[in-house]
């Protein structure tokens, strides 16, 4: 009969052998191209991550992706997270569901498969520095780093014999919105009992145990065009109608309480001479509550003129794409369980909020108790200097596995 600390001493054994393993993994991880939409580069991370749960004796399901309403994009997309276009075919799902339905709590675990950083650009390979403490490249900390730590954890587990219950929803498309998954995500999350998600470590291990919510939307302007020298009055300005409709916008403003609205890109007219006839502006909102989702619907759905309204019209559109995920007491009490767990390993973990939003946002949205920085530490997330501590592979690996462990054994819904 092994005692606890036989048990977790065999899990510490066990994690440290397959370091090796898992810089290898991360190596080829980091190399196959998986920004912007790359279906090629899609496929073959997600044929690998997929083989490795079947392994496990995990049944796999493919969900065909939702289509992304095409009004979302702007026409000239940068890189940088969740205005960054997803051009071409919307990209599959694949649940993973782990062999172990009948043992403890039924474990959620959420990974993207995607980055930021596009394939033909000038960061696309893993490189180590000097001294072997951290590694760069593309996605590395945000979030194929974590990806390794979690496959490990459940191979590590299931090597050590200990069972858990746990599915693996993998998607392709969270740096740019979640549209294409958020459905197959959201049906998914409440047949769980808790949510785990591998996005980076906040500085120092912490956890984000409260997160913004975030909305797109766009303005377009309809005016008529005029010669401005001959036939001034007889054109409609498109960009004053703009400019009218985006200070409006600003007005939805409240930064005491969080509420953000970020305007931009936009456009408007065709040359200096000639009155413009359309104009439009894109933008983000950010919010603290769920409550503030229906206001911005409110607000933005004022701005419109109608359709048949006389020139220069005004047609506003606002999509919620992640939900407020407030502090609820679910995940609170999930939160405390892993800062315990931590502090069983000898590790801190502190609790923060942020305003950036991720899955974990929707898995709590579905009454799924969440929480979502449990990957690895690093830094630099969607620039080109993107990195990760590289003994956090170990760290955090026997951390994630700790955590399922102790779930399994102590979480009661
Ligand atoms: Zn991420």
């Amino acid at each position: 009969m092994l005692t606890p600390s036989d048990a977790t001493d065999r899990l510490h054994a066990e994690i440290a052998s397959r370091e090796p393993s898992m810089r290898r993994d991360l190596e080829r991880y980091v190399n196959i191209p998986t920004g912007f939409n790359h279906a090629p580069g899609l496929d073959e991370l997600r044929g690998l991550v997929t083989e490795r749960c079947r392994a496990l004796g995990a049944g796999v399901e493919s969900v065909p992706g939702d289509p992304r309403p095409a009004w979302v994009s702007p026409p000239s997309p940068g890189v940088g997270g969740e205005n960054a276009d997803a051009a071409g075919a919307a990209p599959p799902s694949v649940i993973c569901r782990g062999p172990n339905a009948s043992v403890g709590p039924s474990i959620l675990i959420a990974s993207h498969l995607d980055t930021v950083f596009d394939p033909a650009g000038p960061f696309t390979r893993f490189t180590l520095s000097p001294d072997g403490h951290k590694g760069f490249g593309p996605g590395v900390v945000d979030m194929k780093g974590g990806i390794v730590i979690a496959l490990h954890a459940l191979e590590v587990l299931a090597a050590c014999g200990f069972r858990v219950n746990w599915t693996y929803f993998f998607n392709s498309d969270e740096e740019t919105g979640t549209y294409h998954s958020a459905k197959a995500l959201l049906q998914e999350a409440p047949r769980h009992a808790v949510g785990l998600a591998t996005e980076p470590a906040l500085p120092g291990g912490g956890l984000a145990v409260e997160r913004k919510g975030s909305g797109q939307f766009l303005i377009e302007a309809f005016g008529r065009s005029a010669h401005a020298g001959r036939d001034f009055e007889k054109g409609a300005s498109a960009v004053y109608a703009l400019a009218r409709a985006v200070t409006a916008a600003e007005g939805l403003t409240d930064l005491p309480r969080g509420v953000t609205v970020n305007i931009g890109p936009l456009k408007g007219g065709e040359a200096t001479n000639i009155v413009p006839d359309y104009a439009a502006a894109w933008g983000n909102v950010r919010f603290p509550t769920p409550a503030d989702s229906g206001r911005f619907e409110a607000g933005f759905s004022r701005l419109n003129t109608g359709a048949d309204a006389d020139a220069p019209r005004v047609r506003a559109r606002f999509t919620l794409n992640r939900p407020a995920k407030p502090l609820t007491p679910g995940t609170q009490r999930l939160a405390e369980f892993a800062a315990e767990t931590a502090t069983l390993l000898g590790q801190s973990m502190t609790f923060a909020s942020t305003g950036g939003v991720c899955d974990g946002n929707l898995m709590q949205a579905a009454g799924l108790p969440t929480i979502d920085s449990l990957g690895v530490c690093g830094g630099g997330l969607h620039t080109h200097d993107e990195w990760i501590e590289m003994r956090s592979l170990t760290e955090r690996c026997e951390l994630f596995a700790r955590l399922l462990l102790r779930l399994t054994e102590a979480w009661k819904a």
